[in-house]
């Protein structure tokens, strides 16, 4: 679903993500770890092309990234974004909030829209909010919204960056139940989170970044048992 080639970026000076090599497969479920500052969220935006690399390859579902932006709404139309600020826009219901994008990105028809909009609410278990604002719901609420939203798109990979570490502990669970499901039904997953229990149960591959590196990546059994280098062992004693 996502080929990654010796991709590099800098800001300015700074080789912020430095020869990464990373192929995502179809129905995988990965998490991405390591310290703050990392990369971890640069990466995950170099794949929606919400920020650009300068060398190496980026494809996703056989588009090739370039420097040109023709195709940057058919690539971000199939790659949905959760973010740990959830980006809804205020002014908007629930229900325009998850059909915006299909009727003027997609030029889906507005019923039909609503009607996708209404099946993930229900998904996410808050069809009764609909009608509501932003501003009405909690934040584990408003984070299913954000989930709900993308999902209405019909993206064939989900990107999620820390999209737990905003809320509160009850409504941490309610999230990563949402995630879970989606993980069950097959969606492809490139998760960035501290969550380590949902990498255990959720991931087939935990990938770990320092300094703009992918450090070592294992499945989660060998990953959190047996971890390689020294880094990997550091990070883990910190946060475990
Ligand atoms: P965290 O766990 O804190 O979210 P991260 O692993 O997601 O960290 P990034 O946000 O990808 O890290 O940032 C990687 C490095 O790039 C950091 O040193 C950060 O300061 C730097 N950086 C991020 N965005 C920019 C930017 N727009 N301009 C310059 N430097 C940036
Ligand atoms: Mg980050």
């Amino acid at each position: 679903a996502v080929q990654i080639t010796k991709m590099n970026k800098w800001f300015g000076t700074f080789h912020v993500l430095r020869d990464i090599d990373l192929t995502v497969y179809r129905g995988e479920r990965i998490v991405i770890a390591g310290p703050s500052g990392s990369g971890k969220s640069t990466l995950i935006r170099c794949i929606n092309r919400l920020e650009e690399h300068q060398s190496g390859k980026i494809e996703v579902d056989g588009t090739v990234l370039s420097s040109d932006l023709k195709n940057i709404d058919k690539v971000r139309s199939e790659v949905g974004m959760c973010f740990q600020h959830f980006n809804l826009f205020p002014h908007l219901t629930i229900l325009e909030n998850c059909t915006l994008a299909p009727i003027w990105v997609r030029k889906t028809p507005k019923k039909e829209a609503e009607e996708t909009a209404m099946h993930f609410l229900e998904k996410v278990r808050i069809p009764e909010q609909a009608d509501k604002y932003p501003g009405q719901l909690s934040g584990g609420q408003q984070q299913r919204v954000a989930i709900a939203r993308s999902l209405c798109m019909r993206p064939r990979i989900m990107l999620f960056d820390e999209p737990t570490s905003a809320l509160d502990p009850e409504m941490i669970k309610e999230v990563l139940d949402t995630m879970i499901e989606l993980a069950q039904e097959g969606m492809t997953m490139l998760c960035v989170t501290h969550e380590m229990g949902f990498a255990r149960q959720v991931a087939n591959r935990v990938i770990f970044m320092d300094q703009g590196q992918i450090v070592e990546q294992n499945e989660p059994e060998e990953f959190f048992n047996n971890p390689k280098s020294d880094r990997t062992k550091l990070f883990l004693s910190q946060i475990l």
